[in-house]
């Protein structure tokens, strides 16, 4: 059956994949967002699509719409582009977060929210399991992000528990893929854009931390898995892809798949960078039958393929 679906955030990196999979199984979409971190070049292949509308809006105002369901995607998630402005991070995430959970319950309607493994901040459990409440600098330069996502979470459960809100949160880890904003500054995109120009690859740190790398098409399935859940399924889950590779690692790869001449530089390690990250996704298997499919070295060749085709 056709549903009327709000994707705050429609115009950036996941948002634009997810707007894309949603009209292909035939559904009306609506993007929301304010082009902050986004970008109308994701979505321009989806505006002749006359199921597709895209709204310039920003989730820190409330928002009146009538929709069958809500994807809260709707804040910068790179960490340059998260700290440009901090205290605007937190409004998005929370007010914003607020915003939509009063749409939802007006409607009486479904909605997800885009978490994050950095809810977990600089972790001491490994992997991460949802139950392990995190270890998270309050104060620090991340915070703005962290600890904005971390209320969010606290939001849409109390939205839960005392108004019946249907919710749905998933933590994301971390996600690469065409429509990544070239300029944000992530390891993926920098590293590729980097090797692809023959620049020096920009290593933070010694390169011993870790990551766990999940490709988009992936994370997009399980957010409809999710969405598509008992309504009892209420999360948090987590949704990423536990190959976890060294960032060291990563560089050396996209050096051999772009055959790229670039050499390896050392740089400082940004402050409150966590050490290592993975998830546990036993929840995901049992309770929405989901696991990652397209491992690093076929996601990396994609994505390759993309900024190839941009530059
Ligand atoms: P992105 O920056 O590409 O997309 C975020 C979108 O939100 C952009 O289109 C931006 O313009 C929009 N936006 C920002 N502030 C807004 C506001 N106040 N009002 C309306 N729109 C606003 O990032 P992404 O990687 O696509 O992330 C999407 C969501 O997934 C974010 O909530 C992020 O926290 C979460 N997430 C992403 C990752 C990842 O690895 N990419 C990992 C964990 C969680
Ligand atoms: N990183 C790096 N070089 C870069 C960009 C990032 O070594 O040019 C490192 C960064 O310090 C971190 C990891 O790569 O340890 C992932 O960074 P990203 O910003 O992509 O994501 P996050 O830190 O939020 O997981």
């Amino acid at each position: 059956m056709k549903k009327r679906i709000l994707i705050t955030g429609g115009a950036g990196f996941i948002g634009s994949h997810l707007c894309k999979r949603l009209l292909d199984e035939g559904n009306e979409v609506i993007s929301l967002d304010n082009y902050f971190t986004g970008s109308k070049d994701n979505i321009a292949p989806l505006l002749s699509n006359p199921y597709f509308e895209a709204i310039r809006h920003d989730v820190t105002m409330p928002y009146f719409i009538e929709v069958d369901e809500i994807y809260n995607l709707a804040c910068p998630a790179s960490p340059i582009h998260y700290q440009f402005n901090a205290i605007k991070t937190v409004k998005t995430s929370v007010m914003g977060a607020i915003n939509m959970l009063g749409l939802a319950k007006r409607l009486n309607i479904k909605i997800l929210q885009a978490s994050t493994s950095e809810v977990y901040g600089d972790p001491i459990i490994h992997p991460q399991t949802e139950s392990y409440w995190g270890n998270v600098n309050p104060i620090g330069i991340r915070s703005c992000y962290d600890e904005g996502k971390r209320c969010a979470e606290t939001l849409f459960m109390d939205y839960h528990r005392m108004n019946d809100v249907q919710i749905k949160i998933i933590r994301i880890f971390n996600t690469y893929g065409p429509n990544m904003h070239p300029n944000d500054g992530r390891v993926v995109s920098n590293f590729i854009i980097q090797a692809l120009n023959n620049q020096d690859i920009t290593l933070y740190g010694d390169g011993s931390q870790t990551r766990s790398f999940q490709y988009v098409d992936d994370l997009v399935e399980g957010m409809i898995k999710m969405m598509g859940s008992p309504n009892d399924t209420i999360g948090p889950i987590n949704m990423g892809n536990p190959n976890e590779f060294s960032i060291r690692e990563l560089a050396e790869r996209v050096i051999a798949l772009t055959g790229s001449k670039s050499k390896i530089i050392f740089l400082p390690l940004p402050s409150d960078d966590p050490k290592q990250r993975k998830p546990d996704i036993d929840l995901a298997k049992s309770a929405l039958n989901w696991e990652p499919k397209i491992q690093l070295e076929e996601g990396l060749k994609k994505t390759i393929a993309y900024f190839k085709s941009i530059t």
